[in-house]
């Protein structure tokens, strides 16, 4: 089921429902001066789309459910800036030892990595790290930025962009997690992180208010 705009008569409906509730739908078609018939098709939609409740012989009562909106429909309107998690950030000589020793201090997958001057230059993700040591020692003199996925390959956010495109970024570049960024006069500036666990909580608030 869509989102519905409800149309003037509907809101009325509502409004009278909710102040008188439960009342019948003749006593309804009453307060409207209309035909009991006419508003039959309101009541339906009200009734479907979760707003109205009607018990048989009592009548019709204010739900307090919020309306139900599709998953497409409330997915459209979520924006980054409020799905986001804090970014774990690491300087380019930080060596992989120590990289490795973030990835389980900060509890993330993926560390952001910037210059002297706090812009991006680069990511580190769990398996950029994990194929670096295998059958290594010396983790302690190679620097991140030896491993990295480096600028312009990285693939980044803004706080206005909608949950959607991120998804879809995530999809089609095959990544767990975007640096959320602003843009500075040499770079950009890393504000923000956003992962595959965000849009799956974003995912499920869509359900939470509902009876599901
Ligand atoms: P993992 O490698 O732990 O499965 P990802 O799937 O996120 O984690 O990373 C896959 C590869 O993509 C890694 O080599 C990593 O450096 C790179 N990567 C991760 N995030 C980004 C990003 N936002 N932009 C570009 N490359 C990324």
């Amino acid at each position: 089921m869509t989102c519905l705009e409800l149309n003037t008569r509907q809101n009325e409906i509502l409004d009278i429902v909710k102040g008188n509730g439960p009342i019948t739908g003749e006593q309804i078609a009453e307060r409207l001066h209309l035909a009991r018939a006419t508003i039959r098709p309101d009541l339906a939609i009200l009734t479907m789309a979760g707003f109205l409740d009607a018990r048989p012989r009592v009548g019709y009562f204010y739900s307090g459910k919020k309306p139900i909106k599709s998953v497409a429909d409330g997915m459209v309107d979520m924006i980054v800036a409020n799905y986001q998690s804090r970014p774990v950030v690491i300087t380019e000589n930080l060596s992989v030892y120590d990289a490795i020793c973030q990835l389980f201090l900060e509890d993330v997958g993926t560390l952001f990595v910037v210059d002297q001057q706090s812009l991006l230059t680069g990511v580190v993700s769990r398996k950029d790290l994990l194929r670096t040591s295998i059958g290594r020692t010396g983790l302690e003199k190679i620097p991140v930025h030896v491993i990295m996925t480096r600028m312009p390959n990285v693939t980044y956010c803004k706080k206005e962009d909608t949950l959607i495109s991120v998804a879809k970024k995530m999809m089609d570049s095959q990544i767990d997690s975007l640096p959320i960024v602003q843009e500075r006069e040499h770079g950009l500036e890393v504000m923000g992180r956003v992962t595959k666990t965000n849009i799956t909580a974003a995912f499920l608030s869509l359900v939470e208010d509902q009876d599901v």
